[in-house]
C-alpha cells in the first residue's frame, strides 16, 4: 500500500509491524540516449511491479527523485542534493518514521551516488537509537538483489554501469519513445583506476558522452528479464523484513511462515 493513500490513524495502526520502504532515486544525466529521469523511472517501475504481490504487507513512501548527484553536475539537467544535505535529509526521514512507530525500515535505492550517504544515514540512525533492540534498519540497492546474468545468458555486462546495457534495456522496455538510437554508441569502461585504492572522481573524469558500460547491446527483451530478476530479488528481501521476529540479527534465524 502507498503511504500517501493512508490516513494518520491507518498509519498508526500498521507502523509497529509493517515494513516501510523509502525509494530513493535521482534526476541526473544518463548520456546522449536516455532522459535525466532514468533512475527515478526505473525504480518507480520496480515498485509498481512489487507493490501488487505485496498488497497490504508493506507500506511504500513516495519515491524521492532528488538524490546525491554532485559527480554528474557538469552535465546539464542534473539536479543534486549536496551530499551532507542529502545525508541529513535521509536521517531526518528515518527519525520521522521511527517517531511514528515504524520498526522495519528500508531505504530502497536506485542510484549509485546514493549508496554511500544512504548507508551512512542508516548507520548513523542505528547509533542514535542504540538503546533500541527492536529496529530493523536497512539500505539496499535494487540491482544488488539479483544476479541476472546467471539466468539471462545474453547479457554482455555482469554489473550495473551507468546508462549502460542494463539501464538502457529496462528503459527500452518501459518507455521506448524516450530512448534514442544506441547502435552507434561505444563501450566506456567502468573501471575506477588505481584499484584497489578508491580515487575521487567526477563523471567527466571517466566518460565524455555520459554513459559507462555498453548501451549498444541493449534490447527491450533484456530489460524485461532484468526487471523480473530485480523485482523477484527485492520482493524476497521485503518478505525477509516481514518475517523478521523483531530481535534476531540474522534473517536465517527467522521462522518460516
Ligand atoms: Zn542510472
Amino acid at each position: 500500500m502507498q503511504l500517501v493513500d493512508l490516513s494518520w490513524p491507518e498509519v498508526a495502526a500498521r507502523a509497529a509491524h509493517t515494513p516501510i520502504i523509502l525509494p530513493i532515486a535521482a534526476i541526473e544525466q544518463h548520456g546522449h540516449h536516455l532522459p535525466v529521469s532514468t533512475d527515478s523511472m526505473l525504480l518507480a517501475e520496480l515498485i509498481r511491479r512489487i507493490s501488487k504481490p505485496l498488497h497490504g504487507q508493506a507500506i511504500f513512501a513516495p519515491l524521492m527523485w532528488l538524490g546525491n548527484s554532485d559527480h554528474h553536475i557538469d552535465f546539464p539537467g542534473t539536479l543534486s542534493a549536496r551530499p551532507r544535505h542529502y545525508l541529513d535529509m535521509l536521517g531526518g526521514l528515518i527519525d520521522d518514521m521511527i517517531t511514528h512507530g515504524f520498526r522495519r525500515i528500508v531505504l530502497l535505492n536506485g542510484h549509485g551516488g546514493n549508496d554511500i550517504p544512504g548507508r551512512q544515514a542508516i548507520f548513523e540512525a542505528r547509533q542514535r537509537y542504540r538503546h533500541r533492540s527492536d529496529l530493523l534498519l536497512l539500505f539496499v540497492t535494487y540491482w544488488d538483489c539479483a544476479r541476472p546474468w546467471e539466468t539471462c545468458g545474453d547479457l554482455v555486462q555482469h554489473f550495473m554501469g551507468h546508462a549502460c546495457e542494463w539501464e538502457t534495456s529496462m528503459m527500452q522496455c518501459i518507455v521506448p519513445d524516450l530512448v534514442k538510437e544506441v547502435r552507434e554508441l561505444e563501450t566506456v569502461s567502468v573501471e575506477y583506476g588505481f584499484a584497489p585504492s578508491y580515487r575521487g572522481w567526477t563523471s567527466k573524469d571517466r566518460t565524455i558522452p555520459g554513459h559507462m558500460g555498453s548501451p549498444q547491446y541493449a534490447t527491450p527483451e533484456k530489460g524485461e528479464k532484468l526487471f523480473s530478476a530485480f523485482a523477484e530479488g527485492v520482493e524476497k528481501m521485503i518478505h525477509q523484513m516481514i518475517a523478521w521476529d523483531g530481535h534476531s540479527w540474522n534473517p536465517d534465524n527467522v521462522q518460516k511462515n
